[in-house]
């Protein structure tokens, strides 16, 4: 058996290589035909915890839904699955077939996180690396993500194993946003995230600064509580593009525990709209004007 889901000539996984046992061939075309059908894999990477990345993850997601689009949600973050919490969804069941997982469906969002198979929210997932590559595997191949636009991965923090496996098998076509806060200890991180992505070949359509000074909840106004510009000037150096400043908004947190994406059930915000500037480049994700957003 081979991948059948393209007649693409120069696919991957139309051949088995030398070195391939059946099996793992078989496993690639099963894996390959999967993300075919996937035109752009989106990479929600960070340098160090708490950032925010589960949140711009989410958010992403939830307003390429807005704009019409085919949007899955992954949630690769092993240890802290926090994607159903966000979106209200720690009850849910995944469902099964024979042999897939069906995703989560949330107001056209369809989404898959460990945080819906584990018993309990209080259960810690103590695993080695390799039990953690298999599932991040499962969660590509065997969940029925069917025809997307976009898959958005929420992935662990750091440049560990776990990042490493997502983008190793999410292959070509795989895009990074890196998101960080204005602090010059997490500016560190962010520069290895952008190595990371370089030695992967994976191209970054850039730098989301969150918590980036305090937005007032009477009248909108942003305080710089930090430091204003870190990140912009880091993404000018390591000549990355930086998509836009998020601020601590107390609208944001009360939408993240309510089980709410922020962007929709606070739409008309300044900090929804300044939301909605970060994901254009990600909707001008096309063919043509891809060299364009990523030089
Ligand atoms: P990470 O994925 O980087 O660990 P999370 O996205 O889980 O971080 O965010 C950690 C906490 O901070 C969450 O409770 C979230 O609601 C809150 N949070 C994130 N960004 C903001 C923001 N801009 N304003 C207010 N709260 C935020």
């Amino acid at each position: 058996m081979n991948c059948d889901s393209c007649k693409s000539s120069d696919c991957t996984a139309s051949v088995r290589k030398e070195n391939e046992t059946e099996s793992e061939f078989q496993d690639r075309c099963r894996l390959q035909s999967k993300l075919c059908r996937i035109r752009h894999k989106i990479i929600v990477l960070s340098g160090k915890g708490g950032v925010g990345k589960s949140t711009v993850a989410v958010n992403l997601a939830a307003a390429l839904v807005l704009e019409g689009k085919k949007v899955g949600l992954l949630d690769a973050d092993i240890h802290g699955p926090s994607v159903p919490t966000m979106l209200g969804l720690e009850h849910q069941q995944v469902l099964q077939t024979d042999d897939e997982l069906l995703p989560v469906d949330t107001d056209g969002l369809k989404v898959m996180s460990l945080g819906f198979l584990l018993q309990s929210q209080n259960d810690a997932v103590i695993w080695r690396g390799p039990m953690k590559a298999t599932v991040l595997k499962q969660f590509l191949q065997d969940v029925q993500w069917g025809d997307l636009d976009y898959l958005i991965i929420d992935s662990p923090p750091g440049t560990g194993d776990e990042p490493l496996s997502i983008c190793q098998m999410t292959g070509p076509g795989t895009y990074a946003v890196i998101v960080t806060t204005p602090q010059k200890v997490a500016a560190v991180d962010v520069r290895k995230s952008i190595t990371f992505c370089g030695q992967l070949h994976i191209p970054i359509l850039g730098i989301v600064e969150n918590m980036s000074g305090f937005a007032c909840p009477k009248c909108g106004e942003v305080t710089h509580i930090l430091p204003a510009g870190i990140s912009m000037e880091m993404a000018e150096e390591m000549r990355v593009r930086f998509l836009g400043a998020i601020p601590i908004d107390p609208k944001i947190a009360l939408a993240c525990d309510n089980g709410q994406a922020f962007i929709r059930h606070f739409a008309s915000t300044g900090t929804a709209m300044i939301m909605r500037d970060i994901v254009q480049p990600i909707l001008e994700l096309d063919a043509d004007r891809i060299n364009e957003i990523v030089n």
